[in-house]
């Protein structure tokens, strides 16, 4: 099948949809900007693959972004929604779910000690964000450029994601007067870190951060950078913000925050937490978390929060990533995928290295993994982008950008790696 045939109905799609919707998306990643060409409409995804309009079948390496740790619908989760949807979609009550995935959160991430649910991930670090100033009484927030933490106006400053995607440093639309309190530092710079402190430390009311870095590719965090921050949020009164909505329960059971051993006041989780469903989190010290509404005077809300039937698929899919060597697997996985692109790729004589943590992985068109924003930024972007339309030919579905990580999942098999290396073979031969 060539590509023109196989594209066809999304073709028809996509041109459909830009009528009714903004770029014929709802999230501006999805429809392709930076490697251009149409994005694929999928119509149903069972384990390792999904498959589109015309019938084409892709092993995805963006499992939603993240959440199909589990592979796509896994039975358990399934039964589970169907299960709760069968009672009801939604009360606006408590139910008692949302008591069973509170404890297991807390349970499974010790710095947690009281959690709120939320839909998206947006949400759960803008509501951290708040919590923070409102506690601490302070405006300022110390972010990274590169990282992304969602589309709350005091975060899209320089953000990642999307953004980077589309050359745009900021959104329109976010005030002078709320970006002027959101420092931008560099990545994996301490020295930087000291010195915004030592200018400003009693007016920073936190510093949020991937301490694994999924929005700028696959950035690690050095220990030593997590480190002062931690020290220095504790010396100076700062709240310290883990945005674990994408590395948290992907890079291991207790998040980057157990890998390692650094304890932030509060976490925002997302993504694995709902298992492909709208459930994200905040949470951390209880002393902290007693300041929201209604027993505290920091105001947040949500009509469709901890629902019952995204709560049953986010409780289940918490339980199976405990099956015991859920994360070797897993993490196996990853780096089998990087090691075999990599070798592909030497084989052509091609500039790329990748890395993995956990089951996250990052692939970069350069001599070495960059550790900043600007170092990944100077990886070759052209050469990315004829590599993933030449996998997208081969069946392979990568992250449709350079500066987004890929994810596998448990369902991701011996079979589904040695595919996609071979695929990879191909096409690094055509795009040397
Ligand atoms: N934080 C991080 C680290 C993320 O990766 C994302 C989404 N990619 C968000 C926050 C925002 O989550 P959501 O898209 O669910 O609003």
């Amino acid at each position: 099948m060539t590509t023109e045939q196989a594209t066809s109905r999304n073709d028809t799609l996509f041109a459909r949809a830009q009528l009714t919707t903004p770029g014929g998306v709802n999230s501006p990643v999805r429809a392709f900007r930076s490697v251009g060409g149409t994005p694929r409409f999928i119509t149903r995804a069972l384990g390792p693959h999904f498959w589109d309009a015309d019938g084409k079948r892709y092993i995805d390496y963006i499992g939603s972004w993240g959440p199909a740790i589990l592979g796509h619908a896994r039975p358990e989760v399934v039964s589970a929604v169907q299960a709760a949807a069968a009672n009801g979609l939604s009360f606006g009550a408590p139910t008692e779910g949302e008591i069973e995935i509170a404890e297991e959160i807390c349970r499974l991430l010790p710095s947690i000690e009281q959690v709120r649910l939320v839909s998206s991930g947006t949400e759960a670090t803008m509501s951290a964000l708040r919590l923070a100033r409102g506690a601490t009484g302070r405006d300022k927030i110390v972010k990274f450029e590169g990282c992304y933490h969602g589309h709350a106006d005091s975060l899209l400053v320089k953000a990642g994601s999307g953004l980077l995607t589309f050359g745009n440093p900021t959104s329109a639309g976010v005030p002078e007067d709320f970006v002027k309190h959101t420092l931008v530092l560099d990545y994996n710079d301490v020295a930087q870190l000291e010195d915004a402190f030592a200018t400003m430390g009693d007016e920073i009311a936190c510093v949020i951060v991937e301490p694994v870095a999924g929005n700028m590719n696959l950035i690690r965090a050095t220990p030593a950078f997590l480190q002062s921050m931690r020290d220095l949020c504790t010396k100076h009164g700062a709240v310290l913000i883990f945005d674990e909505v994408m590395c948290g329960f992907r890079v291991g059971l207790q998040g980057a925050q157990g890998m390692y051993g650094i304890q932030p006041d509060l976490t925002a989780l997302g993504k694995v937490i709902g298992g492909g469903m709208p459930v994200a989190a905040f949470g951390g010290r209880a002393e902290l978390m007693q300041k929201m509404a209604p027993i505290g005077p920091v105001y947040q809300a949500g009509t469709l929060s901890g629902n019952p039937v995204a709560v049953a698929a986010g409780m289940t899919t918490l339980k199976l990533i405990q099956e015991a060597g859920f994360y070797e697997r897993l993490s196996a996985t990853a780096n089998r995928l990087v090691a075999g692109l990599t070798d592909a790729a030497r084989e052509a004589g091609i500039d790329f290295c990748g890395d993995a943590v956990g089951g996250m992985f990052g692939m970069y068109f350069s001599k070495e993994i960059p550790g900043s924003y600007s170092e990944m930024m100077a990886g070759d972007k052209e050469r990315f982008n004829r590599f993933f339309h030449g996998m997208l030919d081969e069946g392979v579905y990568f992250a449709p950008a350079m500066f987004e990580a890929g994810f596998v999942s448990i369902q991701h098999d011996d079979a589904a790696i040695d595919e996609t290396i071979e695929a990879a073979r191909r096409v690094f031969k055509r795009i040397g």
